[in-house]
Order: C-alpha cells, then structure tokens, then sequence
C-alpha cells in the first residue's frame, strides 16, 4: 500500500497519516518528494483495505502495490533520491568518485593513493578494512588496525570513508569511523547484515551479488530500506557468466532498468567487473555514458605489489587520466536530462 497526499498536504496531515498507519500495526515511510509526500507502508502480510486512509486530511490517494517491492521504486517517489554526506553528494548532477585500493595495506599505501583520489577531485575513498575472500589463506584485510590509518586520511585529506561490513559487528565501528557502509557481493543476500545496516545513519552502498537478478538486487535495498534507511547506493560490478576473458560480466544494462523502476543512485564498478586494468578505463566510460551516477575504482601505488586485486587496480597516473575522460564523458551525456 501506498498513501499519496495532496500537494497541499500540511506536515500535521502527514504525521496523523503515519499515526494510523502505526496505530493499526504497520511500518510507515513518508517520503517527501518536489511536488508531493508518499507515504509507504510495510509490515503487512496480506493486502489492506486502503479504505480507512482515503478519508484522512491530506490524503489524495492509497494505491495497492502488486510489485514485490515498496520502497524502491519510482511510484514512491518519482524524483531521483540524493545521498548527502557533508557536502558530498551520490545521485545529484555530480558524478561521484570513489576511489582506492582494495584493501587498506599500509600507512604509506593508503596515503599515497589518497593523495591521488583528492587530487582528482574525488570526495570518496575505499579501501577494506576486512577483506572476503575465496581463500582463507590469502591475505584477509588489516582488520582493525586499519581504522587508524583511515581516520588518518579523512583528517589529513578530507575524504569520506567507503569500507565494506563483512558482519554485522563491522557495522558499529564504521559507524563511529567511517562514512558509507559498503555491502559486498557475497553478502547480498546477508539478510541480517542488510537489516543491521537498515538501522545505521549511514548511506549503505549496495553492490550487485554476482549471481544476483535485478529484482533480487532491488529487493535486497529493499530489506535496507524497510528498516528506515532510504540513503542507499547501488553497485553494479558484474555477475558470473560462461565469459573467460572477464572475470565478471559487466551488465552495464542494469543501469537503464533500474532507472525505469527506481530512484535510488546507481554506480558503476569496472574493476571487479572485469577483473584487468586494461579494461577498466573502458568500462568506466561506458558506466557513464550509460548514465550511472558515478564509478568505483580500483587504484594501487604498487599495483603489481597489491596483496589483493592486483591485476584490476590502476596505476596512479592510469587513474588520473581515467578521471580526465569519464568527466569530459559525464559532461556529454548531461546528468541534467537524465535527472528529467
Ligand atoms: C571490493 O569492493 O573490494 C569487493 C570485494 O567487491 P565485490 O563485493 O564486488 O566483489
Ligand atoms: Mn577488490
């Protein structure tokens, strides 16, 4: 169900509506839009009778939802949703940066490329912490001693912290030391890791599950946002196909389908997507001219060093010139009609 007010609709109307909503058992989600509120309901098992809400002040209409999802999606709100920290923005006519190793290595590594990353302009830094991988016996992230030299960077440089929870325990200390709680491929469908993050401030970047559909995808944001946190970012970054010349197939297609269905922003991951760093810049370009909203990259002082992702992440001087291109792209493309 969902509850359309009037343009002219006062906030008190609005609170009465989420009153009821509540009063009868359910969860409700107001969502202000340029126009107009609507307001989601979630909760409910079966369909409810949208009766007992049209004769509320305020209200303009109760839709029933026969989608499998609530909150995503543009019947909600049809304005794009912008993710603000600080200043920085995910979803607005800026494209979004974010930028770093694959795992926070050292002091020296990790500041060598964020200097890099600023420089280009970027506002977002990533880098794990924790890192999931295939083997037990590789190298599995710095863990905690990490945090220092990522609370070192966002003093000295600026930037937001991007790092991925691989459990829900890592979620309270990006909570007090990062900026964007990143949600991993292989934790898609980590339902109780989706609903402690639903319950964070924080923006959570949600990437695609490698052998994830759009509308497992989707649903996955869905479970976020059902817990009250709308500021969610999705990551394409490729899914596993029969191709052996990627290490993942880049579905730049999911970036105009989830347009058509939903407002949340979506960005665009090549360097898992394809695994090389001759085809990342590539990719990056086509992720924008796809209309993503902005890139994650991978990038390596030492790339032939890097105890993770080696042959994915860019040099630095590769990166600066992917930066250069994907902007002169963006600027082509227009994020202003993509916003209409
Ligand atoms: C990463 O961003 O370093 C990462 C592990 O990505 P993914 O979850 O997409 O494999
Ligand atoms: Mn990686």
């Amino acid at each position: 169900m969902l509850i359309v007010m009037k343009p002219s609709a006062t906030a008190s109307e609005i609170d009465a509506v989420v009153t009821v909503v509540e009063a009868v058992g359910f969860r409700a989600h107001p969502m202000p839009g340029a126009t107009r509120t609507a307001i989601g309901i979630t909760g409910n098992a079966g369909p409810i009778d949208g009766r007992r809400f049209e004769n509320l002040a305020g209200v303009a209409e109760a839709i029933r939802v026969t989608k499998p999802y609530k909150l995503i999606t543009l019947d909600l709100r049809p304005e794009k949703t912008i993710v603000q920290i600080d200043g920085a923005t995910i979803g607005g006519s800026q494209l979004a940066i974010i930028a770093g190793p694959c795992a926070i290595e050292s002091r020296e590594q990790a500041f060598a490329v964020a200097e890099a990353v600023k420089l280009s302009g970027a506002r977002f830094f990533r880098g794990c912490v924790w890192k999931p991988r295939t083997s037990p016996y590789t190298f599995q992230g710095l863990g905690e001693k990490a945090w220092e030299i990522m609370t070192a960077i966002r003093n000295e440089f600026g930037l937001k912290i991007v790092t991925e929870a691989v459990e829900e325990s890592h979620v309270d200390l990006i909570e007090k030391y990062g900026d964007v709680i990143q949600i991993g491929a292989r934790n898609m469908q980590n339902f109780s890791l989706l609903k402690r993050a639903g319950r964070s401030k924080l923006p959570v970047l949600l990437k695609r599950g490698m052998a994830a559909t759009l509308e497992e995808w989707l649903l996955a944001a869905e479970y976020i946002m059902a817990e009250g946190n709308y500021n969610v970012i999705l990551c394409e970054r490729g899914v596993r196909t029969f191709a052996q010349h990627t290490r993942n197939t880049l579905d730049l297609a999911s970036v105009p389908a989830i347009r058509r269905i939903s407002h949340l922003p979506v960005i665009v991951d090549p360097s898992h997507g394809t695994g090389t760093a001759y085809m990342v810049t590539p990719l990056a370009r086509a992720g924008i001219a796809v209309g993503a909203d902005g890139l994650m990259i991978e990038v390596h002082n030492q790339p032939e060093l890097a105890l993770s992702d080696s042959a994915q992440a860019l040099t630095l001087s590769q990166y600066a010139q992917l930066i250069e291109e994907v902007h002169a792209i963006h600027q082509l493309t227009g994020s202003e009609k993509k916003n209409t």
